[in-house]
């Protein structure tokens, strides 16, 4: 018996040394579940910024750099969302890691045409980094993640494609499905904290016309507040949208004074409740903002 256990540890130990994945770490939760999707069972995945941190800012603790020495990829949103970022691949001290920017191929909003003071506060000095919410550019983002994949391990590119494409059908289905839901609210207007909705309205056509903060990172003032309420009693806007890591003191107050229905969004899988994977979490959205125009 003790023979027998002794053969079946080694052979159990040669299958584990025999499929050594490709060890990836991604900055946000979504491109974990994006990565997972293409490299199944070839890839180990951890990621840094959990559902319900604000991605643009993170406390750098010494457990990212330990998981970034090991990494084959470090797959990231770009824009610099991740400002943070150098310093732990800095510190990570890995020659041979590879960082993967899946923003490439992304057709980018308000993109500045002069150029963004960061030391004012403003975060989006390459433009809106937060592409991730509109169903349709997640196909550029799995392109990105496959083409890096395959340079890790060029014998599995047909394995991971045939992932790519399963997980692009079951997106094709569901995109359907929200285009649906959402195609009696084109037009819609809405208030949100932070730019966060920019390509998630322009694929629904919905438009958001005013933010709680007055510039990307900026924290409200007053003065920007009473405008944003006048702004949205003159143009209608019945509901503000809070992304899941903001206080709701100065939206929930400016709801109430222009008329409007205070709702939780949800930036990155899970978040909240009920976003645990992506279609979870446009789903949510979608659905949050389909009950909060039936309700008002
Ligand atoms: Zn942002």
């Amino acid at each position: 018996m003790k023979k027998l256990m002794l053969t079946l540890t080694i052979l159990l130990g040669l299958a584990a040394a025999g499929e050594a994945k490709i060890k990836v770490v991604t900055s946000l939760s979504d491109l974990a579940e994006f990565t997972k999707a293409v490299g199944g069972d070839k890839v180990e995945v951890d990621f840094l910024v959990r559902g319900s941190q604000n991605p643009h800012y993170i406390e750098i603790k010494p457990s990212y750099m330990l998981k970034l020495k090991s990494a084959n990829l470090f797959v990231t949103i770009g824009m610099q969302l991740e400002i943070w970022a150098p310093q732990i691949i800095d510190g990570s001290r890995n020659p041979n890691l590879i960082v993967v920017d899946c923003s490439k191929n992304v057709k980018k909003l308000e993109v500045p045409s002069v150029k963004v003071d960061a030391s004012m506060g403003d975060v989006h000095p390459f433009g809106n980094p937060h592409y991730w919410l509109d169903p349709e550019n997640v196909k550029a983002i799995l392109q990105e993640i496959l083409d890096n994949l395959v340079k890790v391990s060029p014998a599995d590119a047909e394995y991971f494609k045939s992932n790519l494409k399963a997980y692009m059908k079951k997106l094709d289905a569901k995109m359907a499905e929200w285009m649906l839901l959402m195609s009696p609210l084109k037009g819609t207007k809405l208030v949100t904290y932070h730019t966060s909705f920019s390509y998630f309205v322009e694929r629904f056509g919905l438009s958001v016309v005013g933010y709680v903060e007055p510039k990307p990172g900026i924290p409200p003032t007053p003065s920007h507040s009473t405008e944003l309420i006048q702004l949205m009693r003159s143009s209608g806007v019945k509901i503000v949208g809070l992304e899941q890591y903001y206080e709701d003191n100065t939206p929930g107050q400016i709801a109430i004074a222009a008329g409007a229905r205070l709702i939780r969004l949800c930036t990155s899988v899970g978040g909240m409740d009920g976003t645990g994977d992506y279609f979870q979490l446009i789903d949510h959205n979608v659905r949050a903002i389909v009950s909060a125009v039936k309700g008002s």
